[in-house]
């Protein structure tokens, strides 16, 4: 199964719907369907890279950009008193969409240690 099989590239493909605050060539952002805050945006490269593991050198300039991009999209979300960014990776890291994403929550305070 490819990256391209998975519900986000269903997303990206506009096969599926879903609340997109953010699209150019290279990243889509789009709400969460489960939000576990008031906010809660996912940003995510149009290329298919599962995880943040299997990123490469090759990347760099895109891994920048989805950075960039979501301190844009948490910027247009009005958070400005702060928000978390989360990539979870892998099976320990909770990851369910094995399509690399960022998670923007914030509109709330949020604690540390994360579960
Ligand atoms: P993770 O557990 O880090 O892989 O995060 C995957 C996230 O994708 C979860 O927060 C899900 O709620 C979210 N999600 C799954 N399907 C959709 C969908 N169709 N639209 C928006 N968000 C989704």
């Amino acid at each position: 199964m490819t990256t391209q099989d998975t519900i986000f590239g269903k997303i990206i493909r506009k096969e599926i719907p879903a609340d997109i605050v953010y699209e150019d060539d290279l990243a889509l952002a789009f709400r969460d369907v489960a939000p576990q805050a008031p906010v809660h945006i996912l940003v995510i490269p149009k290329k298919p890279i599962p995880k943040l593991a299997d990123a490469s050198l090759e990347d760099q300039a895109l891994m920048g950009h989805l950075l960039l991009t979501a301190k844009k999209v948490a910027e247009d979300a009005g958070l400005t008193n702060g928000y978390r960014t989360v990539i979870n990776t892998g099976s320990d890291g909770g990851q369910t969409v094995h399509h690399l994403h960022i998670h923007i929550l914030g509109g709330r305070q949020m604690k540390w240690p994360p579960g």
